[in-house]
């Protein structure tokens, strides 16, 4: 991990920095190491929450489908969803990624605002493709900031993934780092970061908690026994959700489940592709004398975003044809200009998405091997529900409206009475007796 120095942000502790024992450290047992941010400041007139006696919880299953989302493979969840108010209309936005999806939750608007279109972007600064995962390349302003600094309030991050926690460095007022990490997927697993979240929560009683899990998505990706099987990732889901009910035990047995709020839903969906039925769109292009070197590419499982790189009066042109020779390629499902996404400059000039059961391998065939994808439409769906053992949360409804991982920033917003109006997301407010 590479340092990277903001003014803008207070926290420019690396993970190994902090780990060495930085005086802002406190070290939380066997579990890692929790950042602590600056106190949140006293303000004049505080914004009020919609309870005295409330603590939301946001659980992001990473990857789940909204079909995972069943009393067989899910018990817990599948209660907590029955229990409380399920959204069954729910989906990311698009690029179908874990970056995008965790910013949209938490800042509540579409790429274009927040900065993060994808996990990958061409950066033309650097001349190559990179991974989002500094603290300034998140450009709006975060619940976990917002309830500390408006509030007055603690908020925690307990996100199971490195380059979560490295986009999220600084915003909330304790910040998990998440230790020990799985070699490849530098993720720690949902085991560790339950217990780490027990921990935080015993330590600082923070009022708003944003926590990753990341075992279904990662044991997805990997998942080499077909489609049919996928023996680890059924595995994943059923354990993620057995610790899931570790972490209801531990707040009923403390006195706190009557005292939640909890949010739970995916960032995307995940589809599964046979092993040849891949697409090098960057071959495509070499093969091309009118493309070949005019377009930075940016893979990103399902979907493949272009940056343009030539002169500006060729530019047309050379956009005319990469939609010729892209759209072309087999397993390419569709192709978008990059503002019918609001995604914004990062997200490049064009976005084409691979057909279910396909994935891009960019630059090279042997770029992307993991058959479990997302990132195109077929993996826009996902659980969405909101739980918990307090009073204001409404019981046994279901909601159809379209509801969007967008949704959770307001929602946030709306129990601590700070204002979302500005937000692309609408506030979930049929979930609560308010
Ligand atoms: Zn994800």
């Amino acid at each position: 991990m590479q340092r990277h120095d903001d003014p803008c942000t207070r926290t420019t502790l690396t993970r190994r920095e902090a780990m060495a024992g930085a005086g802002m450290v406190a070290a939380a047992g066997a579990v890692g190491v929790t950042l602590l941010a600056d106190p949140a400041p006293v303000w004049a007139q505080p914004a009020r929450p919609v309870a005295d006696d409330l603590d939301v919880y946001v659980i992001v299953t990473d990857g789940m489908r909204p079909d995972e989302l069943n009393p067989a493979q899910a018990p817990t969840l599948h209660r907590w969803a029955t229990g409380g108010t399920w959204f069954t209309d729910a989906s990311s936005v698009m690029i179908a990624e874990t970056l995008p999806n965790h910013a949209a939750m938490v800042t509540g608007v579409l790429p274009e605002r927040s900065g993060v279109p994808a996990n990958a972007i061409w950066d033309h600064a650097v001349g190559d493709e990179r991974t989002l995962d500094r603290p300034d390349d998140l450009r709006a302003p975060t619940m976990l900031d917002r309830v500390r600094t408006e509030a007055g309030l603690t908020t925690a991050s307990v996100l199971s993934k490195d380059y979560l926690h490295g986009l999220f460095g600084g915003r909330a007022s304790v910040q998990w780092a998440p230790f020990p990490l799985v070699p490849i997927t530098d993720h720690s697993l949902d085991w560790f970061t339950v217990e780490a979240l027990k921990q935080t929560v015993t330590d600082h009683s923070p009022r708003f908690t944003f926590v990753n899990l990341g075992d279904m998505d990662r044991f997805g990706h990997m998942d080499l026994s077909g489609t049919s099987l996928r023996l680890a990732r059924n595995q994943a889901i059923f354990n993620s959700d057995h610790k899931l009910w570790d972490f209801e035990q531990f707040l009923r047995s403390t006195g706190r489940w009557e005292r939640s709020v909890v949010i739970v839903l995916a960032d995307h969906g995940m589809d599964w592709s046979d092993p040849m039925s891949l697409i090098s769109a960057a071959g495509a292009l070499d093969a091309d004398p009118l493309l070949r070197g005019r377009f930075g590419i940016a893979q990103n499982g399902g979907a493949d975003t272009f940056a343009y790189l030539g002169p500006d009066h060729e530019r047309d042109a050379s956009l005319a044809r990469l939609r010729e020779v892209v759209g072309g390629l087999p397993g390419v499902h569709r192709l978008y200009d990059t503002t019918e996404l609001n995604l914004g400059e990062r997200g490049g000039d064009l976005v084409a998405t691979c057909r279910p059961g396909w994935r891009f391998s960019d630059p090279t065939p042997f770029s992307n091997p993991i058959p479990g994808n997302h990132g195109h439409e077929v993996t826009l769906g996902i659980p969405f529900f909101i739980g918990g053992g307090h009073r204001i949360v409404r019981r046994g409804a279901v909601v159809d409206r379209p509801a969007r991982t967008l949704d959770v920033a307001p929602t946030v917003a709306r129990l601590f009475g700070l204002a979302h109006d500005e937000m692309d997301g609408t506030a979930a407010t049929e979930a609560f007796h308010l």
